[in-house]
């Protein structure tokens, strides 16, 4: 019998907004091989019955199939290669101060977010 431990990380961040910066925390969700490899089996099988079931959708299918087909390797593949998933995060926002939520997304620094209060746009680091 074998727990999967969720390896997840808070780490601090720094917010910035046209000269103006706060900080906030970002939680990270990191994967171990044997994850990576499962998730990327599972993204290839869904992307593969999808290609199947198009198989049935006239005309559509002409395209869809063979997109399929190069698609599903090709996502399957990003997948492998993603090591850590940002799975929440909060700051204030540096111009009007309210508390921002940062979304689920891939780990890819500057993290761009828009303030759900005044609507700028937000580039977040790490510090
Ligand atoms: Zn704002």
């Amino acid at each position: 019998m074998s727990v999967i431990e969720k390896k997840i990380e808070t780490i601090p961040v720094h917010v910035e907004s046209y000269g103006s910066t706060s900080t906030g925390t970002v939680s990270i969700r990191h994967y171990s091989p044997s994850e990576r490899i499962r998730r990327t089996f599972a993204t290839f099988g869904i992307g593969f019955l999808i290609t199947i079931l198009s198989v049935l959708i006239p005309v559509a299918h002409f395209i869809l199939v063979p997109l399929g087909f190069i698609a599903t390797p090709v996502i399957a593949f990003l997948t492998y290669r993603r090591t850590e998933n940002i799975v929440s995060g909060t700051a204030p926002c540096p111009k009007c101060q309210a508390q921002i939520q940062i979304q689920k997304r891939a780990v890819a620094w500057p993290v761009n977010e828009t303030c759900q209060g005044c609507s700028r746009a937000l580039s977040i680091t790490r510090n």
